[in-house]
């Protein structure tokens, strides 16, 4: 059995699957490799969109540029599918300090993006909500990032581009032939393609060639409940969120726990999942009993730089990196996968900020 396509994509996470569809605008043949799901951070995601994170209430200037075309982009990708992929998700973020008003003044009056999706502080909290010196509503998106990777899992078998196994982190990396062809067997298929781009997340630092870029990876473990007539419509969020999903269901999260590579798929202690219920308290003020429909966990990839990694592998013609991008795969995610698959269809630059080997250098 042989595949002969343009570009391999190593893994379908978020990462992943916003490639190949930008590949495929650019009428690139992919074929894709990934053996499920099961430990992809993606379908543990919240996936929430905001340009603002954090108590700090500060947003980078890159990230707001990448807000609008965020936006643009899964709107564009989801009716493509035919799901809807991206909704507006109103939060209200509690305060945990008087202090976190005047923060949030400030950045109104010297930031028009943050002006947009944050309200002017208020006193005290909403009716229904835990007990807090004030809060904010913040014009929040959220991604159905699931959806979003069985669809497009869906849309690949169907046209016979996935490969359900996975790459095993100890193979080497192929070298480009006379022609330019980068070959692989997998599992006595014969894979060729003139470029290669590794998207497996969490187990990126397990490959060789990955190893010392400046990881920071964090295991998130995310709740889902059943509705409740105490919980609010909109989102609510402090430490962690309560967030509704559309379908009857809430997310509540996530916990954060710092880890070493290697440890992807490990299952979190039953402490880490009952410390993101007792959270609940945290958020409302009369948190219900309520049954946990199912517990989810994922690493998030992050970088230590806070700059996503996405670049050409150096002395590794044709292959390519596409990962770190931590907490904020939604937000950072799209505009990586547009610049990286414009790059590998006609060799415009990328932005050297994304370039681990190229910022240490
Ligand atoms: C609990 C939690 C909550 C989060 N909430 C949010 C949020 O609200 N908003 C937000 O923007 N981000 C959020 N994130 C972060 C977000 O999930 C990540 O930024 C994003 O999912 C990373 O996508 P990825 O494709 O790099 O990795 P993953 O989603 O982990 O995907 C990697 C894929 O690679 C595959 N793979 C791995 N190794 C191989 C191999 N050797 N061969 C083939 N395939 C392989 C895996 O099977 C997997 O499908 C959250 C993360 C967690 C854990």
């Amino acid at each position: 059995v042989s595949a002969t396509s343009d570009v391999v994509v190593v893994g379908q996470g978020l990462a992943g699957s916003l490639l190949v569809h930008a590949l495929t605008e650019h009428g690139l043949q992919v074929t894709v490799l990934d053996p499920g799901h099961a430990q992809a951070a993606s379908m543990a995601a919240a996936g929430s969109l905001s340009p603002c994170t954090g108590h700090r209430y500060t947003a980078p200037s890159p990230l707001r540029a990448w807000l609008s075309p965020a936006l643009a982009l899964w709107s564009e990708i989801g009716a493509r599918l035919g799901i809807q992929l991206i909704r507006p998700l109103p939060v209200c973020r509690l305060f945990r300090e008087p202090a976190e008003a005047e923060q949030v003044q400030r950045r109104r009056a010297t930031d028009a993006t943050l002006a947009r999706v944050l309200s002017a502080p208020q006193s005290g909290s909403p009716m229904g909500l835990a007990s807090a010196p004030g809060h904010v509503h913040s014009a929040t998106w959220q991604v159905d990032l699931p959806g979003f990777l069985e669809r497009t899992r869906a849309w690949l078998m169907h046209t016979g581009r996935l490969i359900t196994a996975g790459l095993p982190n100890g193979l080497p990396l192929p070298t480009p032939d006379r022609a330019g062809w980068l070959g692989l067997e997998l599992g006595g298929t014969q894979i060729r393609a003139r470029a290669l781009v590794l998207c497996q997340g969490g187990n990126g630092p397990n490959v060789s060639a990955l190893r010392d870029l400046p990881w920071r990876l964090s295991r998130g473990t995310a709740l889902y409940l059943a509705s409740h007539a105490n919980f609010p419509m909109h989102g609510v969020s402090r430490e962690q969120a309560l967030l509704p999903l559309g379908d009857g269901r809430y997310w509540l999260g996530a916990s954060y726990a710092r880890v070493q590579p290697g440890v992807l798929g490990d299952t979190p202690p039953v402490s880490e999942r009952e410390s993101v219920l007792e959270g609940l308290s945290a958020l409302l003020a009369r948190p219900p009993a309520t049954s946990v429909l199912e517990w989810r966990t994922g690493v998030r990839p992050g970088s230590r730089t806070d700059a996503p990694f996405c670049a050409p592998l150096p002395n590794q013609p044709g292959v390519h990196v596409f990962n770190g991008l931590g907490s904020r795969g939604s937000l950072l995610g799209p505009r990586c996968a547009l610049a990286l698959a414009t790059h590998i269809a006609n060799g415009a630059p990328l932005d050297p900020a994304w370039n681990p080997w190229h910022r240490r250098a």
